[in-house]
């Protein structure tokens, strides 16, 4: 039987796939439709995969690693992340995200070493590979810091930035080097070894590692976009070497929507993406700041009557309550209010929580109506109205401090809950938020501390309103 049109259809299903890609990424900038685009995207790279198996001229050899290293890398992937806790979905993002960029790398490692004599092909198969590399090991320090199991305040030294200028301007020159004498590199696979093809991702995996360092555990979602972003320029240059349409668009839309959320994220932060990247945010933490006024604490049992008589209650989630796993329990005082005629809305800061859009997750998890939530620029009008503001787990994003001069926070938009008639802030002491900055809402004269687990202080509120 004739094989000519398999081309063709594999294109055609291509094709078929990028339009899914688009149509899943469309749908996942809302809560509503988020999980169909997540379905979607999952089918359309399935797809792609499998046609790319039957691309003409793939050694029948080979197929059976194929199907070995999908088994296993599909069954690790299907498992970690079943088990994954919410709270910990930035690190895996990071660990797979540099392990795209490694298998974006390792098939432009393939591409020099078969296309040795053309430079078109090699130059774009250079730039994968340093792209590729430095988003390999950059991630896996991401990760390493995310999981805890390295140092998560940033790592600075002297002469720092230099010293990384230094290695990125190796790994470029033995690029061009690679570049200009090919034949060194691979045309002759026996000197592979001792040509330049080596230099070019020992000098670009080292940048990698060296650029993830001066960056605080807490800013590493920025950075991991930014690596996602790379991933898919990685992943176009060698769909581009390898004149495939299906990397080349697929790549493009990564580095594009990872370009955009990078952006996104940098400008809620009200940081530049350089200063998140080199400012080494986080490494002095902020002392020995005066605050008026003084922290007062009160019971579950009187925020609990307050609420009940309430017109109106805000609750302006952030990190803590994904700490305390306390999203299925909001979700019940918000029944218990409601039943009680009390109006109660939800105020979603852009950057609340350790990852875009956490507490959207969190809360539609737990099953709150997506009308119920409500963005920065919607809420902060309604907060003077507000009879109680309950913030659980919420502080750089709730703290008044960012209106100040000279504050590490100041100019960040925040949720102005300090208009409230009573502000009740649910934390566990005194800690400090991602920031390290003491926050100003907690001295007020409208403000009351909540103390305890959110999910146990929550869990007490639910009870003794129930009571009422
Ligand atoms: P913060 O990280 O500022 O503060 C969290 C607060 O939660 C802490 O004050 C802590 O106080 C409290 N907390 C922790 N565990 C618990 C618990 N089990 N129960 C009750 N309270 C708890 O939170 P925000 O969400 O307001 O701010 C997010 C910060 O992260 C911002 O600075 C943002 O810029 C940054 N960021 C966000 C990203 C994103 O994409 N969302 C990405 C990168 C950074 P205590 O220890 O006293 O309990």
């Amino acid at each position: 039987m004739s094989l000519e049109f398999l081309p063709d259809a594999i294109e055609g299903i291509y094709f078929v796939t990028i339009l899914l890609f688009i149509v899943a990424l469309k749908r996942m900038s809302s809560p509503a439709t988020a999980r169909s685009g997540i379905v979607a995207a999952g089918a359309a790279m399935l797809v792609a995969a499998v046609a790319t198996v039957f691309t003409p001229g793939l050694s029948s050899g080979n197929f059976l690693w194929m199907a070995v290293a999908v088994l296993v890398g599909g069954s690790l992937a299907w498992i970690a992340a079943k088990r994954v806790k919410m709270t910990d979905m930035p690190q895996m993002v990071a660990i797979y995200n540099g392990l795209g960029g490694g298998a974006a790398a390792a098939v432009a490692a393939v591409e020099l070493v078969i296309h040795a004599d053309a430079l078109a092909y090699l130059s774009l198969a250079v730039a994968g590979a340093i792209i590729g590399s430095v988003t390999f090991t950059g991630s896996l320090v991401a990760f390493l810091k995310l999981q805890g199991w390295m140092r998560q305040r940033p790592i600075v030294y002297a002469g720092q930035q230099v010293t990384n200028m230094v290695v990125l301007s190796l790994a470029a020159i033995f690029g061009v080097l690679l570049l200009a004498f090919p034949g060194l590199a691979g045309s002759v696979p026996a000197l592979a070894s001792v040509g330049f093809l080596p230099w070019v991702f020992l000098w670009a995996l080292l940048f990698g590692f060296l650029v993830a360092l001066p960056i605080g555990g807490a800013d590493m979602p920025v950075v991991i976009s930014l690596f996602n972003a790379m991933t898919g320029v990685a992943v176009a240059f060698d769909g581009l070497s390898l004149q495939n349409d299906a990397m080349i668009i697929a790549g493009t839309l990564v580095g594009a929507a990872g370009s955009l959320l990078t952006l996104l994220m940098a400008k809620a932060m009200n940081r530049s993406v350089s200063n998140v990247l080199f400012g080494a945010f986080g490494a002095v933490e902020e002392t020995g700041t005066q605050m008026a006024g003084s922290l007062k604490p009160i019971e579950a049992s009187d925020v609990a009557v307050m609420m009940a008589y309430a017109g109106k209650v805000i609750i302006a989630p952030g990190y803590g309550m994904a700490v305390a796993q306390a999203q299925h329990k909001v979700k019940e005082l918000m029944d218990v209010l409601e039943q009680k005629g009390v109006t109660v809305k939800f105020a979603i800061h852009p950057v609340a929580g350790r990852m875009p859009g956490h507490m959207n997750v969190l809360l539609a998890e737990a099953g709150v109506p997506y009308d119920r939530l409500f963005d920065r620029d919607e809420i902060n009008p309604e907060f003077a109205s507000a009879d109680v503001v309950l913030v659980i787990g919420a502080n750089d994003t709730v703290n008044p401090a960012a209106r100040r001069a000279g504050s590490p926070l100041q100019g960040m938009p925040i949720l102005d809950v300090d208009q409230a008639k009573n502000v009740i802030v649910l934390k566990r002491g005194q800690g400090k938020g991602f920031a390290g900055v003491e926050n100003d809402l907690f001295y007020k004269d409208n403000t009351r501390m909540l103390y305890g687990d959110a999910q146990e202080t929550v869990t007490k509120l639910v009870q003794e309103l129930k009571k009422l």
